[in-house]
């Protein structure tokens, strides 16, 4: 069974990179990175997310929404402590009209665009 990977306008927070899998079986699941927008075919929608987080360490990646942002930091840094190796681990945030993200390995706040940008670049680099 295969599946394929587009990316489409996010319903919630309407960024373009709210990415969309499609299996040959006709189910469905979307993810946004930036507001944690989550859907699936099977369980539908997540109703108001407050961000997204995603963390890769040792032996795989998560990423998930966020539906209560105080509860976030404790569970990644508690990831954190039990990893050897540590790719990525951040979680977004929304103030006031602009998205933002909290990496918890270079320990800084950047605004979500640029971070993502950046992110981008350094995937072509290590490619
Ligand atoms: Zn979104």
């Amino acid at each position: 069974m295969g599946s394929y990977i587009s990316n489409m306008k996010c319903p919630n927070c309407s960024w373009k990179g709210c990415v969309v899998e499609t299996w040959t079986s006709g189910d469905e699941w979307a993810m946004c990175q930036r507001c944690g927008y989550d859907y699936s075919s099977e369980r539908g929608e997540r109703k108001n997310p407050v961000g997204s987080w995603c963390c890769f360490i040792t032996g795989g990646g998560q990423i998930g929404s966020i539906e209560d942002s105080k509860t976030i930091l404790n569970k990644l840094k508690e990831h954190l402590k039990q990893a050897d190796l540590i790719d990525e681990c951040w979680f977004t945030f929304k103030k006031g009209k602009q998205w933002y993200v909290h990496d918890l390995i270079a320990e800084r706040i950047m605004p979500f665009g640029r971070f993502w940008i950046l992110k981008k670049v350094i995937g072509e680099l290590e490619k």
